[in-house]
């Protein structure tokens, strides 16, 4: 047997891999090796998952950022973006909207804007966890002391994303200025962990300056943090930020590395991302049929979806919009998936 095959099927039968077999899989990656992945990757997911797609409904509640990430639409230096911040209340009325559309997990995502104090976003998770108590809320809000991590888990969220974005830690310096240092990411995402939050963590594909072995370093890194949830995505250029020029990552490489994700981490969460959907108009569907078993409608006011332009021609009144779950449904359908509407937790943690 080739040496790519024997790679990728010790993958699918043993789910782990040493740093130079990734290697060998991802400068080798030819048809017939990245079809036996994805559909193994998929074999796996029905055999965790069944069908079932879990369905989480996103709230970009602020574009306001006081980071700078080098590859982000919304970073601070970026004068040419209108603000918004939602406010409680429309918060909580995309919560409630969201509700009675049957989501059970909602997703507050956002930049870090100082106007969320600590205080802030513990009477908002405490609000919304109180009134629909059967509900995961997850928080996706950057980079906080232990003790706030320690308070936000503390008023009712279970969930919280952070990507790595790079685990090798000289590209992070290529992607943030010298203020955001790797350590204090790595050091988040350990007390993430040890609070006993479902983490998510993740990495962007394709980003300026990645290199095989930078992708290689986020797959060990995947295999030794044992995250419940990953986020991966093309890097998608976004105008006003200094990698506007740069080229797209590849979503056929995202849709493989989803396959290889699910095959080392059978039991991890794993989205079709908006960026996917973003990079091709079928990419979602793609993702679920790699391997991925999430999707993350947006609840956000319709209003303020352009404004959350992490990325040029970001999607946002498609079949990846809440109001249109029964498009979504009926897409899905057609390739034998259905949208399950319970919370959805990690195997381990389910309530
Ligand atoms: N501020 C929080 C944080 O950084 O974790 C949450 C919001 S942030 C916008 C969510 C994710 O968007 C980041 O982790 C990053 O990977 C992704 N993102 C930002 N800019 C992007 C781009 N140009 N292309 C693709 N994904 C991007
Ligand atoms: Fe802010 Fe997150 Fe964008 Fe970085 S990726 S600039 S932290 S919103």
């Amino acid at each position: 047997m080739r040496e790519p095959m024997r790679v990728a099927e010790k993958l699918i039968g043993e789910h782990t891999l040493s740093g130079e077999e990734w290697r060998v899989l991802l400068e080798n990656s030819d048809r017939e090796m990245t079809e036996l992945i994805k559909n193994a990757a998929r074999e796996v997911t029905d055999s965790v998952f069944g069908r079932q797609v879990y369905i989480r409904g996103l709230i970009e509640f602020t574009n306001i950022c006081k980071k700078d990430c080098y590859y982000c639409g919304i970073r601070k230096s970026n004068s040419c973006v209108e603000r918004y911040r939602l406010t409680e209340e429309e918060i909580l009325s995309c919560c409630e909207e969201g509700y009675e559309a049957g989501f059970r997990t909602f997703v507050l995502q956002g930049g870090e804007d100082g106007y969320f104090t600590e205080e802030r976003l513990c009477v908002l998770v405490n609000e919304i966890h109180t009134k629909y108590p059967d509900c995961a809320i997850t928080l996706s809000v950057g980079e906080w002391e232990k003790e706030s991590y320690e308070r936000f888990y503390a008023a009712g969220a279970e969930r919280f994303l952070l990507r790595q974005e790079t685990a090798n830690a000289e590209h992070y310096g290529k992607l943030h200025p010298g203020n955001q240092p790797f350590a204090t990411r790595m050091e988040c995402l350990r007390y993430l962990k040890d609070i006993g939050y479902q983490t998510g963590c993740g990495f962007l594909v394709g980003s300026p300056y990645q290199t095989i072995d930078c992708i290689i370093e986020d797959l060990l890194f995947l295999e030794r943090f044992r995250p419940q949830m990953v986020g991966i995505g093309p890097f998608l250029p976004a105008k006003n930020t200094p990698f506007e020029s740069e080229a797209a990552g590849s979503s056929e490489l995202t849709l493989f590395l989803l396959s290889a994700i699910r095959l080392m981490l059978p039991e991890v969460l794993l989205p079709a991302t908006t960026a996917l959907g973003t990079a091709r108009s079928d990419g979602r569907l793609q993702g679920l049929l790699h391997g991925a078993n999430v999707i993350m409608p947006n609840l956000s006011p319709a209003r303020v979806r352009e404004k959350y332009s992490l990325y040029d021609n970001k999607v946002h009144s498609g079949n990846e919009a809440a109001e249109h779950l029964e498009a979504l449904r009926t897409e899905l359908a057609k390739a034998d998936f259905t949208v399950a509407m319970s919370r959805g937790d990690a195997p381990g943690f389910a309530k």
